[in-house]
């Protein structure tokens, strides 16, 4: 049998040990840190929710060099969210939380960047986000980092400067719902698969980036992962 036409080249992101992973599904938590939560209108610990990327809404950064994006259309409120994620090597339902780190390949850094103006105005509707979250170029990612080189990253600083001034700061530990457990919830939804990423939440801070802003995103142990905004396309 012939296909009708060739089908899109796989979604691959480097890793940290020279190799690249093929990217299956991107799950993303919202608001997983008690103060973007609060920011965000929330209270406490609310059960996890979760949206979803398109695979190829990755830009993938190499060690090195400056990733790039595009201003995106429709938007004039174009947000930062700086994130841990977490890639998956294995997968299954109905994953224990104690089993859950078995599944990691490993960790990087990434962007969930966010058209806030359409987000909240689909919000206030009761309507899908992913007008706001799910567009083209809205994850850039650095190198993934194996988990057999880092250990599981249970604590350690997240920060994101826009033009080397400090705007958002956490803690890996002040996750509301750990990785392990959102591997666990998220297995109860979805049959989850090798080269699922998961997008863990951003901490408080988050802000507007116009074109010509470069985003510099750290987390302990996986470095810095730097995104320059182009002018819109
Ligand atoms: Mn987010």
């Amino acid at each position: 049998m012939t296909v009708v036409f060739e089908p899109a080249r796989p979604v691959l992101v480097p890793t940290a040990d020279g190799r690249q992973l093929p990217v299956h599904r991107i799950y993303c938590v919202g608001r997983n840190y008690a103060e973007h939560a609060i920011e965000m209108g929330a209270t406490g610990r609310e059960p996890p929710f979760f949206f979803m990327k398109p695979a190829d809404a990755v830009v993938p950064v190499a060690a090195g060099e400056v990733g790039r994006i595009a201003y995106p259309s429709l938007t004039k409120n174009l947000h930062h969210e700086a994130e841990l994620v977490v890639a998956l090597s294995a997968g299954g339902r109905n994953i224990a939380v104690a089993d859950a780190a078995r599944h990691i390949w490993g960790y990087a850094i990434g962007l969930d960047m966010t058209r806030r103006d359409l987000q909240n105005e689909m919000k206030k509707q009761g309507r899908p986000w992913d007008i706001g979250k799910s567009y083209d170029q809205s994850a850039p990612i650095g190198p993934i980092h194996p988990i057999a080189a880092t250990g599981e990253l249970l604590r350690g600083a997240i920060t994101l400067d826009v033009n080397g001034q400090r705007r958002q700061t956490g803690d890996l530990a002040d996750l509301i719902w750990n990785v392990n457990e959102t591997i666990a919830t998220l297995s109860q939804a979805w049959t989850l698969a090798p080269g699922d990423l998961i997008y863990t939440g951003t901490p408080a801070g988050v802000g507007a980036v116009q074109a010509g802003d470069t985003m510099s995103a750290s987390i302990a142990g996986l470095g810095t992962l730097e995104v320059l905004v182009m002018p819109a396309e």
